[in-house]
């Protein structure tokens, strides 16, 4: 389904990007993982030995425009193209108002927000000047309803189904799709740092009886990357067993 294309996945080392790496690959495309550190990264491409010559690592400053601007370009150098930008990174929280640093709000806003627009901007870039492409951006169920401590994180979501939806309008004259993948609960590390009676707790309000898998999140990304989406632009498509409603 994506012969010939090249994505760049932000945090693809492990989790629901990993999945979204493996996706891609088996459909035929070229994948760049942007990780936060060579040594992540490195050890994300050891498990990917039989595509090689499909994929490559990068690791910058997701936050730095001049730094994303020179990885994607060596993406596109080696490569030759930038067909889809999967933004994927990103980091969650639990803590209370009451103990909410500045800081903290910070750094969740840094990953989850700014880095969605420092890529997409270095991405668009890139596809309209080869006459179009695809960025994804990952949302959460939590940017329907909030949550309950963390506000920082359900904050960031809104913010990034904001970015999506202007960017799809912005970005459309030129050849790029922009879409978002809203995750329900979903079997990741994230999900593993949660206690275990909030998850069983969530996981019994699933109407399709279990959390996510990173494979089913995986899936959606792929259907939006591919020419199946071709007039779909703007969504946030949920992939949570219909969780919360
Ligand atoms: P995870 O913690 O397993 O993976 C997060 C990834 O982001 C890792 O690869 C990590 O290295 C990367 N990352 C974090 N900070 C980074 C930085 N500064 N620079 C580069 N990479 C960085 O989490 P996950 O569950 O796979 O989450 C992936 C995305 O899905 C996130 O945006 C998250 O908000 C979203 N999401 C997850 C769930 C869930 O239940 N797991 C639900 C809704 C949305």
């Amino acid at each position: 389904m994506l012969k010939n294309k090249t994505a760049v996945v932000t945090g693809g080392t492990r989790g629901i990007g990993f999945a979204i790496v493996k996706k891609y690959l088996e459909n035929g495309a070229n994948v760049a993982i942007a990780g936060s550190r060579q040594e992540t990264v490195e050890k994300a491409l050891a498990n990917l030995t039989e595509y090689e010559g499909h994929i490559m690592g990068i690791w910058p400053d997701l936050c730095n425009p001049e730094d994303v601007a020179e990885k994607f370009a060596q993406v596109k150098e080696r490569f030759g193209r930038l067909d889809i930008l999967a933004n994927n990174a990103g980091i969650s929280s639990r803590t209370s108002i009451y103990d909410y640093t500045l800081e903290e709000f910070n750094k969740i806003l840094d990953i989850n927000v700014k880095a969605v627009f420092v890529c997409s901007q270095a991405g668009a870039r890139i596809m309209k000047e080869q006459g179009g492409g695809v960025i994804i951006n990952t949302s959460s169920m939590v940017s329907q309803y909030g949550q309950p401590s963390g506000c920082g994180y359900p904050t960031t979501k809104f913010a990034v189904d904001g970015l999506t939806k202007s960017l799809a309008r912005e970005l459309a004259r030129d050849g790029i799709r922009v879409n978002a993948v809203a995750p329900g609960v979903t079997n990741t590390d994230m999900v593993a740092a949660l206690p275990k009676e909030m998850v069983e707790r969530i996981s019994a309000g699933i109407p399709l009886g279990r959390p996510g898998e990173p494979v089913d999140i995986a899936n959606a990304y792929l259907y939006l990357a591919s020419d199946l989406a071709a007039y779909v632009t703007g969504a946030i498509l949920r992939v949570d067993g219909a969780a919360m409603t």
